[in-house]
């Protein structure tokens, strides 16, 4: 389990950002090879805590998506496709290296384009990704024995992958890293707002040699995505997103062959025991809602403290809360980075707003929140109703709705009343309680006395509109391999 406390050794702190090489413009990667996009069409990214231009990236048309898919095919059908599942790990674990080798310039980039802090992309996203392929590099050789009275274990063929803005890198490594240890060929797309690190993660896929074609980068927005899940040679699409995008891609694959996931939004309950031990609890409420500017599927983002120890928690959450610094994502104190883009900042602001409206109280730390930039400071949503719009949709920001309950069957009640299904936490001293809340709340990751513990290991993916498949562990593999017998 990566220790949250303590971090870890594999990426070193950056000592500047000037040893960053960004580049002016950045080419698709299709066929091993860098290319323009059709008309040398391209897009701009910015980096979020200045708003200033980072790069300029290519905007892959629907002739880039085909010559992509092209590659990925014939790549499948070549030596790919023949090689044994040992060979397979060690370019995986070649992988796995070089990520770890060059973490920091990873961090670096990850937290300029995308506006996350430092310390998160260093400490938490980095040795999370290096694991990851490290995970499914031990798994290439092993498929035979992994799923117990199969016959034969094949892979599925040209998998379309498309992922969000908010863990770029490390929804990059969930997809790319199961679907190569099972012997399949990749198109993926980043996020329009954050591309920079899978090209740079397509740089360290060529230079651990794998072959041509087995790995390619397509970047764009949304009409690239959508030329990917509607490509007639892809044979499943793997896609982290919001739920509205997924119902879409669902849609568009009904009545096909393909084969698919959907990664989708969350509104994760984060419950609170009056037995809890409270300073502990409200450290897991912070790094439940605050880590990554609560721009996370599985953020506990709603609340839900026992009445005998509300006014308690409440206090202290607020006293910490005003330790909380929102700032430059570059400098290794900073709490809040900056929100990644000004259209995700203004649905953030429209929610809040929308809470006032419906009655709920906001309540913010007094505090400095740098004027320039993408920032909003962190949030509490007093005395919420189950009906108010803040309580039942993901706002996916650094805001934390609050509500009480009597009992643990009304916490239970009010933890499933939402439209999703993704995560949840617990706290409590009583193994009991524990149980029966994990058990009775209907999500696919339940976390106790602890939040947003992740491994490589253990499966992640929701119920309801949450979602559909899992990633990570074993579970993981089941959507990249084909079973007979
Ligand atoms: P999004 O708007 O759904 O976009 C996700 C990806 O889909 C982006 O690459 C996007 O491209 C692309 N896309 C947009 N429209 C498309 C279409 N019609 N067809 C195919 N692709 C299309 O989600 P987001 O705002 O980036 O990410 C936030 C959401 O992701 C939240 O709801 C969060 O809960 C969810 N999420 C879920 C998980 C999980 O494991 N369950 C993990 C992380 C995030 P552009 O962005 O370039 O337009
Ligand atoms: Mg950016």
């Amino acid at each position: 389990m990566y220790d949250f406390i303590n971090g870890d050794e594999y990426a070193p702190a950056p000592e500047s950002t000037s040893e960053l090489n960004v580049k002016e413009q950045y080419g698709l990667f299709i066929h091993g090879e860098w290319c323009d996009a059709e008309g040398k069409k391209t897009f701009d990214t910015i980096d979020p805590s200045n708003q200033k231009v980072l790069s300029k990236v290519a905007l892959a048309s629907s002739n880039d998506v085909d010559k992509a898919v092209a590659a990925a095919r014939s790549a499948y059908n070549g030596e790919w496709g023949q090689m044994s599942g040992s060979d397979r790990g060690k370019y995986l674990y070649r992988i796995s290296r070089l990520i770890q080798e060059r973490s920091r310039e990873f961090a670096v980039l990850e937290t300029m384009d995308g506006g996350k802090p430092i310390r998160e992309s260093r400490d938490i996203d980095l040795p999370l990704v290096a694991a990851h392929f490290f995970y499914y590099a031990g798994w290439a050789d092993k498929l035979d024995y992994a799923f117990p009275g199969k016959q034969k274990v094949s892979s599925v063929g040209v998998v379309g992958q498309v992922i969000p803005w908010n863990f770029p890198l490390m929804m990059a490594a969930w997809k790319i890293a199961p679907a190569l240890a099972c012997g399949n060929t990749v198109i993926l797309k980043p996020a329009e707002t954050t591309s920079l690190t899978a090209l740079l993660l397509a740089e360290v896929i060529a230079e651990a040699g794998v072959p041509a074609g087995v790995v390619n980068i397509v970047t764009g927005a949304g009409d690239t995505g959508r030329a990917i899940v509607e490509h007639p040679d892809i044979d499943k699409i793997a896609f982290t997103g919001s739920t509205c995008v997924g119902k879409q891609i669902l849609k568009a694959v009904a009545g096909t062959e393909k084969t698919y996931t959907l990664e989708l939004g969350g509104k994760a309950a984060h419950v609170i025991m009056d037995d809890a031990a409270i300073d502990q609890a409200v450290e897991g409420i912070v790094n439940g809602i605050f880590f990554n500017q609560g721009n996370v599927c599985c953020a506990g983002s709603r609340l839900l403290v026992q009445e005998g120890v509300a006014e308690k928690v409440i206090k202290k959450l607020k006293k910490r809360m005003e330790s909380l610094i929102v700032g430059n994502p570059l400098d290794k104190n900073t709490d809040i980075g900056a929100i990644n883009s000004k259209e995700q900042l203004n649905t953030i602001k429209r929610m809040v707003k929308s809470a006032t409206k419906e009655g709920a109280e906001v309540w913010q730390p007094e505090g400095n929140v740098p004027r320039k930039g993408n920032y909003f400071p962190p949030t509490l949503i007093l005395d919420c109703a189950q009906s108010h719009t803040v309580v039942q949709q993901e706002i996916f920001g650094p805001v934390l709705t609050i509500q009480t309950f009597r009992t643990v069957n009304e916490a239970i009640e009010k933890a499933n009343n939402t439209e999703y299904g993704l995560s949840g936490g617990v706290w409590s001293d009583k193994g009991a309680k524990v149980f029966k809340l994990t058990d009775q709340i209907n999500a696919g990751i339940m976390w106790a006395n602890t939040y947003n513990a992740f491994d490589p290991a253990s499966p992640f993916g929701g119920f309801k509109e949450s979602g559909i498949g899992c990633e990570g562990g074993l579970h993981g593999l089941y959507p990249y391999v084909k079973l007979n017998g």
